[in-house]
């Protein structure tokens, strides 16, 4: 049979219209459906209604395509033959899910509706078939109660506000004097459902219709407006998704796992997303459905009996007890568990990555309803891709490639001080790794606000739902009472990288009195708590932490992208201790060292400020003598620390004035201290002020105006090396000069830096190899590169500074204005996070083209923030520096990116000869 419709694509019961590479069209899930009945895996059969259909939707009032209705009509017909059902049958009738899917997962931000096709006429069928009442009726509450919220939109905006059916059905329990859903007879649930129905009767003035067909149509057009509800926009806002991209309608017979205890429903994964270990990682309940498994609201069961015991041990539950009421889907539904590994290896092997699925078994039998590219922390992303390459599974470059280069920062999260004591309070699941401490606070509103009052946050709640995805964001962890590993607190946290502690069921949460309590301690909002989210503990107070340390597969994975990026990473780094981190993380020398970072030291500032108040050079110079062997120290332990790599050290670059104190009393005293009056201060301070400071007396300027400084500096470093070759150290310093924009300025400096560092040879009887560059941060340097780069031997961009004065707007200001430039796509990002590729881009690339012409030897980097950004990184692959520099928590990111990008041109420039 050939294709219906050009937008509907069918599967299942041996056909399959789609393939996974169409995910743009049919959604993640919709794809996948496809691919997995292609390879002849137990999928119900459905069809899917493509994401074209979605904008056509969305730009034409809420209507359809031509021929699509009679399209989904023969369709729908297809699968009533493949499955002997028919929709609205009073003996066999068909019911499907219709659910939604984008092209990337969006979990749970937009809306389903199971068991669609249940009338009073159907229900009693299903009773009939399924010999099973109470399951018949409580598939047909349930349908009533997603049709109500979802198609007819009784779900409440704010999601603290309750559920209307949620309130009738704990009426029922409550009248009835039971706890649970399950208690609940079929007597209870036939009266829920015209309780249901009255309630939606008062509410919307309809009832839900008793035509299959009409629910069908309520629900696609449903799917299709939930692709513009609040929580779906906030989600793409958030995560750089378009909104163009539509979400699918996937439309598929239902099966049920809650037929009895022959049925159950589950999600596994192919590796466990926390950790990366290989083997299959999830949970299924017996007799339930797909909801119960993600809602958490039922302890969910280990799929093998390896992970079933672990589980209870770290439950404190005995053997006895877990193989009675614990027991495994290896131990319940021993054939289908065989069956399922041999899915799931297929799977995993088809699809080169680890897969994430959903499963039903329906009396014994198992279908899969879903896959997907399963989702996972930092550290298992590393580990599946390094595991995966050496399985040879996937080749390194695809592995290279496996991992964003930010999640790497994630993995250097910190950990308990293991030194420091800890009063766990409550064990729950450990969810997401990293340890963190910050105010309890309990909604996603409140962690907003707390956060951008700058303080940390953990988000505490009961379990989380895509309305708190703002505020999941803004905290440093999240803690849920209830859910399991898949529960969305658990998925949303790993996804975004934050620690978080999930189905902590010791937890006593009260959202109106704004405590929680576990064991008998009890902690209020505003009051500190600690998350370790590797083993699941939540502990009173703030305890310490402690940096991470890099497992070997890390290693491995860093030295597979240093073997293929052709960039330099160096780490911008002022003190002894951070150039030791930068190094230790693969730093390869130091692309900016801020010397005047060094001045602040309280031991210091006080010769430095005398130096700025001397009336004269004789007075300046007394007072620079003070500072040059603290500065002497200061590089002979730098330059150590970088043995054998160069260090760049850039003179002194802020306007004097940010040294002077501005308190009464800061100024009384420093005026006792150097012998001079407040007054005579506050003159000074006066006359230094400017109006615009970052366009005033800094950079280069200090050194034209005073040459002492920038000769003491000079003399300084060059004293550092020279000690430093005496000790048998090699010390590899470059001198480099700020804010350059002439080559005058360049020549005069130049010459008197290399004076300095002859008559320190002639004094020390020894000669160390130096060089002297330039920052290249004004945009009349990059016009003029050709002449500076004749005598300058490197570059080194400081985009802060070009990206302002390139777009003329200020890096201390611009906050104001610059978010809404961002959210309005005035700019497409802030310039200052990512680097503009076609403005101050185009000056790098006149610079680098003008400066290499005159000067073939010329080294150039960038010291700019920008410099551990990962499209900024590829940016300055793509313009040919020789290295980036950045803090030294990003070089690893710098190093992937920078892999990433001769990866991704190589693979460019192979495509293209394939043409
Ligand atoms: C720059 O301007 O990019 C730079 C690295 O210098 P600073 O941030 O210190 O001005
Ligand atoms: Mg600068």
């Amino acid at each position: 049979m050939g294709r219906i419709h050009p937008e509907i694509y069918f599967f299942g019961a041996g056909v399959a219209e789609g393939r996974s590479s169409m995910r743009n069209l049919l959604g993640g899930k919709g794809a996948n459906l496809a691919e997995m009945a292609s390879l002849k895996l137990p999928v119900p059969p459905g069809f899917t209604i493509s994401t074209q259909v979605c904008n056509y939707y969305d730009s034409h009032n809420h209507k359809y395509p031509k021929g699509l209705a009679e399209g989904v009509a023969k369709s729908v017909a297809r699968v009533e033959k493949a499955l002997g059902r028919k929709f609205g049958d009073s003996k066999n009738p068909l019911l499907v899910s219709v659910r939604s899917g984008a092209r990337v997962s969006m979990p749970g931000m937009m809306d389903t509706v199971l068991n669609l096709g249940l009338t009073d006429e159907t229900v009693k069928a299903l009773e009939q078939i399924s010999g099973n009442p109470r399951f018949a009726w409580d598939s047909y509450r349930r349908f009533c109660q997603m049709f109500g919220d979802v198609v007819l939109k009784l779900k409440p905006d704010n999601k603290n506000d309750p559920d209307p059916f949620e309130e009738i059905i704990d009426h029922k329990k409550q009248s009835r004097g039971v706890g649970q859903d399950t208690d609940l007879n079929v007597d209870d649930l036939q009266e829920l459902v015209g309780e249901f129905r009255a309630l939606i009767r008062s509410k919307v003035g309809r009832d839900i219709p008793q035509d299959p067909n009409e629910q069908l149509w309520m629900a696609i057009g449903a799917v299709f407006e939930s692709w513009q509800n609040d929580r779906a926009i906030a989600y793409r806002r958030i995560n750089n998704i378009p909104g163009d991209w539509g979400t699918a309608v996937t439309v598929q017979s239902m099966v049920f796992g809650n037929l009895g205890n022959d049925c159950a429903t589950g999600v596994a994964f192919t590796r466990d997303p926390g950790t990366g270990e290989k083997g299959i990682y999830g949970e299924f309940l017996p007799n339930a459905q797909g909801e119960d498994v993600v809602a958490g609201i039922r302890t969910g069961r280990q799929i093998s009996l390896k992970a079933g015991r672990k589980w209870a041990e770290r439950a404190g539950i005995g053997e006895a007890e877990r193989a009675a009421s614990y027991s495994t889907l290896e131990e319940s539904f021993p054939a289908v568990y065989k069956q399922f590994l041999k899915i799931a290896a297929q799977l995993e092997k088809h699809f080169r990555d680890t897969q994430d699925m959903e499963f039903t078994i329906e009396r014994n039998q198992l279908f899969m309803l879903q896959t997907r590219t399963g989702k996972r922390t930092a550290q298992a992303a590393v580990r599946i891709a390094v595991e995966m390459a050496d399985e040879k599974l996937i080749d390194r470059k695809t592995a290279l490639k496996r991992v964003e280069p930010e999640q790497l920062e994630q993995f250097l999260h910190p950990s308990l001080d293991p030194a420091s004591k800890k009063h766990v309070i409550a064990r729950g699941l450990p969810a997401s790794p990293g340890a963190v401490n910050g105010e309890v606070v309990f909604s996603a509103d409140e962690a907003v606000a707390v956060s951008a009052a700058g303080r940390k946050v953990i988000l505490v709640r009961l379990e989380t739902s895509p309305e708190d995805i703002h505020g999941m964001q803004a905290a440093e962890g999240i803690l849920t009472a209830r859910g399991g590993m898949t529960s969305h607190a658990a998925v949303v946290a790993r996804g975004m990288g934050k620690c978080c502690v999930a189905g902590c069921s010791a937890l006593d949460i009260n959202y109106t009195a704004g405590t929680l309590s576990a064991n008998g301690t009890v902690v209020r909002r505003g009051e500190y708590i600690t998350l370790d989210g590797s083993a699941g503990e939540v502990i009173e107070g703030r305890v310490p932490t402690v940096d991470a340390v890099m497992p070997p597969f890390f290693k491995k994975f860093l030295s597979w992208a240093d073997a293929e990026r052709k960039l330099g990473v160096r780490a911008n780094a002022d003190t002894p201790h951070d150039v030791k981190v930068a190094r230790d993380f693969g730093a390869e020398g130091i692309g900016l060292c801020r010397t005047e970072h060094m001045f602040f030291d309280p031991e210091r500032i006080s010769a430095v400020r005398e130096m700025i108040m001397a009336e004269n050079a004789r007075q300046r110079a007394r007072a620079l003598a003070k500072i040059l062997p603290m500065q002497r120290e200061d590089f002979i332990a730098i330059l150590k620390e970088m043995e054998g790599l160069p260090v760049t050290i850039r003179l002194l670059d802020p306007p004097l004035h940010e040294f002077l104190p501005h308190e009464d009393a800061e100024i009384r005293d420093l005026a006792a201290k150097i012998g001079t009056t407040p007054d005579h201060l506050k003159q000074v301070r006066q006359s230094l002020f400017e109006v615009n400071p970052m366009l005033g007396h800094r950079g280069s300027r200090l050194g034209i105006s005073f040459p002492e400084i920038y000769k003491a500096q000079a003399r300084a470093i060059i004293e550092a090396a020279c000690e430093l070759r005496k000790r048998g150290v090699k010390a590899m310093p470059e001198i480099m000069l700020p804010l350059i924009g002439e080559r005058k300025e360049f020549d005069i400096l130049a010459v008197e830096i290399r004076e300095v560092a002859a008559e320190v040879f002639k004094e020390k009887g020894i000669k160390v190899p130096f060089t002297v560059g330039t920052m290249i941060e004004v945009p009349r340097a990059c016009i003029t590169a050709g002449e500076i780069g004749a005598v300058a031997e490197f570059f080194s961009f400081g985009t802060n500074d070009l990206t302002q004065m390139t777009y003329g707007i200020s890096r201390d200001d611009s906050g104001k204005f610059l978010g809404d430039y961002v959210r309005r796509e005035i700019y497409k990002k802030d310039p200052f996070q990512e680097l503009d590729p076609v403005g101050v881009g185009g000056l790098m690339e006149i610079a680098i083209e003008r400066g290499r012409k005159a000067n073939k030897k010329l080294k150039i980097g960038i010291c700019g923030e920008h410099g551990g950004d990962p499209a900024s990184v590829k940016l300055c692959h793509r313009l040919g520096l020789d290295y980036v520099s950045c803090s030294p928590y990003r070089i690893p990111v710098a190093r992937l990116a920078a892999a990433q990008a001769a990866i991704e041109a190589t693979q460019k420039k192979a495509a293209f000869k394939d043409v």
